[in-house]
């Protein structure tokens, strides 16, 4: 027989081997490799590497955070200050993974508290990986949202088959390979590259598949949900966020975090603001203080640190996007600054006096200009602000406590921002949308526990 040296079956180094004895009767009952230092050194050497997997891997993350950032610029046209920005925080994603992996407790059940049961049963929950997770992943931040689904699938104990979108596969291969290079097993993770239907609908309705982590447009998430069959499905989908400013906001504040909370990615994320509500009292002064701070953008080359807003992802988009702010200045909104598009390009656009049932504020722009319309009062603000299909995050700025407590509670967005704009994320907290914009949070804690199953166990000291 063999011995086991880090999934090896093998014979010891030495070549040596030993009876083993009934101690009844001194009959041989097997013969097993005696084990050396040299054996020893290899079982140890096998564990140790498989211990740091992870921690190889995020170190990797980091090293190659540089050419990952290259590459990220140059397949999606995103400036390569937030390419760099955003390569940054794989290695950590990696980490806040690992850590969320050895937190899977489970719960001990207090069943003498049910009437009947007594102290003659044990029960507890315990936590075990779903088994197979299926991750899609869009565009527009192709390394962060492909590490929000890889490192909390694979610490959870999860193999992956990972499908980027077609813009953007070479993030998502480089990224993969921190992983394989770092030592993870065969067969662990896969990564497809090609088109999102076939691939997409083949993975999805595959009945061995028993989590789907989708990250994408709403259109897609409904196809996903129709299709899907009975598995766990994570959907995080579009939005149009509103951020709202009161009376008694600070303007200036509002009108910084605005002129970089709709235009960073060139207006291309979730969380992006695409409409702000003012209050009449503050509308003008909130304006002239926006528009130019959004002047100041600087769009061209994604490649050249001077730039600070990028490309959109096709000239196409830049076109459909250019044609919506011209469709709403032709229903009466009027245009302050910006929308001409040059390529791929769209320069940053405020739009004021858009109606609020319109196309430009009901359907997700994504593209780098903001709608700015007004409300008379509180509860007209919060009723604008939740008067879309979508939640994903919303953002408040006031200087009233008790209006800032009413917007947390009123508005209805999985991300709820008091004083600054939805987009702002920390990697480690709980992050998804209500409504049609979703279902179920990221964030490696939220995101573990959705990649895993819990058990119910019930040990039975007497029947019934
Ligand atoms: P998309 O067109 O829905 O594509 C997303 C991914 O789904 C891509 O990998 C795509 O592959 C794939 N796909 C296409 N058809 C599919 C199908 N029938 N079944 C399964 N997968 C399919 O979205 P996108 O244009 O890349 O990304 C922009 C959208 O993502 C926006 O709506 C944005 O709001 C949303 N988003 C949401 C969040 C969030 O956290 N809520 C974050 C980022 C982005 P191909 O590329 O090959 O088509």
């Amino acid at each position: 027989m063999e011995m086991l040296i880090g999934g090896t079956w093998q014979p010891a180094a030495s070549g040596r081997t030993e009876d083993v004895t009934s101690p009844f009767d001194g009959t041989v009952t097997g013969t097993v490799p005696v084990a050396g230092p040299a054996d020893v050194r290899a079982a140890v050497d096998r564990a140790e590497a498989g211990a740091v997997t992870w921690r190889r891997a995020a170190e990797l993350a980091d090293e190659r955070a540089e050419q990952t950032a290259q590459i990220i610029s140059a397949e999606a046209g995103k400036t390569i200050t937030e390419a760099r920005g955003e390569a940054a925080r794989s290695g950590d994603l990696i980490r806040l993974a690992a850590f969320e992996g050895t937190q899977l407790y489970g719960d001990a059940l207090p069943l003498d508290a049910n009437r009947g049961t007594g102290l003659d049963k044990i029960g507890f929950t315990i936590h075990q990986p779903v088994g197979i997770v299926v991750a899609i992943t869009p565009f527009n931040y192709p390394a962060l949202l492909v590490m929000h689904k890889l490192a909390p699938a694979l610490a959870a104990g999860n193999a992956v088959v990972l499908k980027p979108a077609r813009t953007t596969p070479l993030t998502a291969l480089a990224l993969a390979r921190c992983f394989t290079d770092a030592g993870l097993p065969d067969g662990v993770l896969s990564v497809l590259t090609g088109p999102g239907r076939s691939l997409g609908d083949a993975l999805v309705t595959d009945p061995r598949v028993r989590k789907v982590s989708f990250t994408g447009s709403t259109a897609t998430g409904q196809r996903i949900t129709q299709i899907a069959g009975i598995k766990k499905l994570s959907l995080e989908l579009g939005s149009s966020c509103p951020v709202v400013v009161l009376p008694d906001a600070d303007i200036e504040l509002a009108a910084s975090a605005v002129a970089a909370g709709g235009y960073i990615n060139a207006g291309q994320v979730c969380i992006s603001v695409q409409r702000v509500i003012t209050h009449p009292a503050v509308g003008t002064d909130f304006l002239a203080a926006l528009v130019p701070k959004v002047e100041a953008i600087r769009t061209g080359d994604p490649g050249s640190p001077d730039t600070t807003m990028g490309t959109l992802i096709t000239i196409d988009e830049a076109e459909r996007v250019a044609e919506t702010i011209r469709h709403a200045v032709a229903g009466g909104a009027e245009l302050l600054t910006g929308g001409e598009r040059d390529g791929a390009i769209v320069s940053p656009a405020v739009v004021a006096g858009v109606d609020p049932r319109s196309p430009f504020s009901q359907e997700e722009l994504f593209g780098p200009a903001v709608a700015v319309s007004s409300a008379e009062d509180f509860q007209g603000a919060i009723a604008q602000a939740n008067g879309t299909p979508y939640g994903l995050g919303a953002g408040i700025f006031t200087s009233d406590v008790s209006g800032a407590v009413r917007a947390i509670r009123e508005i209805d967005a999985g991300n709820v921002h008091i004083n600054w704009t939805p987009l702002w994320r920390a990697d480690l907290m709980p992050y998804g949308g209500l409504k049609a914009s979703g279902i179920g949070k990221e964030g490696p804690r939220s995101a573990v526990a959705e990649m895993t199953d819990a058990k119910t166990v019930i040990l039975h000291g007497r029947p019934w």
